[in-house]
């Protein structure tokens, strides 16, 4: 009896505050709450009570999509984007900065040496260290980077904005983060070390498959070349580590 509605027009004292809740089958979804300066006919009780069942159909509905698209979108075990979701992710990136002439860096990790991890620990253990090596990389990331899990223990990077320097030091980064990590399964500490390849767009690059491709071989370089480490293949095809800015013939190694 003492209620006020703060209106967007007035501020006013309703006659009838009517409380509906907003439902699918059995689950409460929302509440709607109406409130008028007249009591309410007849006719507008029975179109409130259409819109009630229509917005429950339709609030469903909403939450549905959402619910499905978030799980067509992440890996199951690590959350990350899905290999799907994430290329469709970095073929956006390499159009907007082939476009507008902005840097697109990518970040392309595997861990080393993780079917050893598997034989020795267990395939569970193996799980749980994608998990944490998903969530130690997240910290070093920002929320504008894309992080995906590429495949069983590959993940790639796309870090809108960015150019080879600046991932490369986001890479030595994590690869540092999680050399430094203490994994365990319980009993044993696990050791855990990633090799990473960086690339950046260039103009030269027709597809984000050029620059997937780059970031691979870049990859492929730092697990060559002993792995636990860093290696860019800059524009000019030039290979480098970010510790020593030695820069060498593509396809040449570097240590860390
Ligand atoms: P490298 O240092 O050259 O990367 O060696 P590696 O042993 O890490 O690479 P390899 O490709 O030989 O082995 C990858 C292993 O990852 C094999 C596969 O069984 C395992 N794997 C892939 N996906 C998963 C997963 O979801 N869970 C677990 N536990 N293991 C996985
Ligand atoms: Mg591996
Ligand atoms: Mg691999």
């Amino acid at each position: 009896p003492d209620m006020m509605i703060e209106g967007v027009v007035a501020d006013f004292k309703p006659s009838q505050v009517l409380v509906f809740p907003i439902a699918f089958e059995e689950t409460t979804l929302g509440t709607l709450v109406i409130a008028s300066d007249k009591l309410f006919g007849k006719d507008a009780m029975w179109l409130l009570r259409i819109f009630q069942q229509g917005m429950g159909l339709a609030l469903n509905n909403a939450l549905t999509h959402d619910r499905l698209q978030q799980i067509a979108s992440r890996d199951p075990l690590t959350s990350l984007y899905n290999r799907r979701f994430g290329m469709d992710r970095l073929k956006i990136e390499f159009e907007q900065a082939a476009r507008h002439h902005g840097p697109v860096g990518v970040i392309m990790f595997d861990i080393d040496f993780f079917k050893k991890i598997n034989d020795t620990y267990g395939h569970l253990a193996g799980d749980q260290v994608l998990v944490e090596v998903a969530a130690v990389t997240r910290k070093v990331l920002r929320d504008t980077d894309v992080f995906i899990r590429y495949g069983g223990e590959e993940f790639l990077i796309v870090m809108p904005g960015a150019g080879c320097e600046v991932a490369a030091t986001v890479a030595e980064r994590l690869r540092a983060a999680i050399e430094g990590y203490s994994f365990s399964d319980g009993e044993h500490v696990i050791p855990v070390t990633v090799s990473c390849g960086v690339a950046e767009h260039s103009v030269v690059m027709k597809s984000s498959e050029d620059l997937l491709r780059r970031a691979d071989d870049a990859l492929y370089a730092a697990k060559a070349g002993g792995r636990n480490r860093v290696v860019t293949l800059a524009q000019g095809g030039k290979a480098q580590s970010p510790a020593t800015d030695e820069v060498v013939p593509q396809g040449d190694l570097v240590p860390a």
